[in-house]
């Protein structure tokens, strides 16, 4: 059933101390994905809350785009990838945003149709800052998101209020 496939699903997500950096204790979902009644079940269950109210998904690199990909097809719609600056070949909207200890940017084609309803997609909630500046990414080019679903939500880092979106799932919270 549905939430003992779930609670499988959680327990193949690997933590591994001090990756990539000492301190930081890195969440892998590669053993879940491999899984192919975890992906499933984790697959459904990011989708879920938000039948009916997207357009398409946005994944974002790297591991955004692993979810995305199945999710697309679950939920039969198409899947924009939302990537690391410098690799989109055509016109691409960027934001750029402070993690840890670097800065970052995002960029994202600008050529969906206005007002398309997109559902990000992201493996880690941590400080939110990579969720929100997808937000802002999707906004310049047009779109609304409607929803975000996450994989895991690192609780207690002020992911979900930095991100400051109603209709943010995170299907697992550590
Ligand atoms: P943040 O912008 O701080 O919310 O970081 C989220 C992004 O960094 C996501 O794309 C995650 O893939 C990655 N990330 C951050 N912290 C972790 C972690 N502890 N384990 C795995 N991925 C992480």
């Amino acid at each position: 059933n549905t939430s003992e496939a779930l609670a499988r699903a959680e327990s193949l997500i690997v933590s591994i101390p001090d990756y990539p950096k000492p301190g930081i204790v890195f969440r892998d979902i590669a053993p879940l994905l491999a899984d192919a009644d975890a992906l499933r079940a984790t697959v459904d269950g990011l989708l879920e809350p938000f039948a009916g109210t997207f357009d398409v998904v946005a994944g974002i690199e790297a591991r955004g785009f692993l979810l995305a990909g199945a999710a697309a097809i679950a939920a039969g719609v198409g899947l924009i990838p939302i990537r690391k600056a410098g690799k989109l070949p055509r016109p691409a909207a960027s934001v750029s945003y402070t993690l840890e200890y670097a800065d970052a940017a995002i960029e994202m084609h600008d050529d969906i149709a206005p007002g398309t309803r997109v559902l990000l997609l992201d493996d880690v909630l941590a400080t939110g800052g990579t969720i929100a500046a997808a937000h802002t990414l999707v906004a310049e080019v047009g779109g609304i998101v409607t929803g975000t679903a996450v994989l895991l939500e690192l609780d207690g880092l002020g992911g979900r209020s930095a991100v400051g979106d109603d209709n943010l799932h995170s299907l697992f919270h550590v």
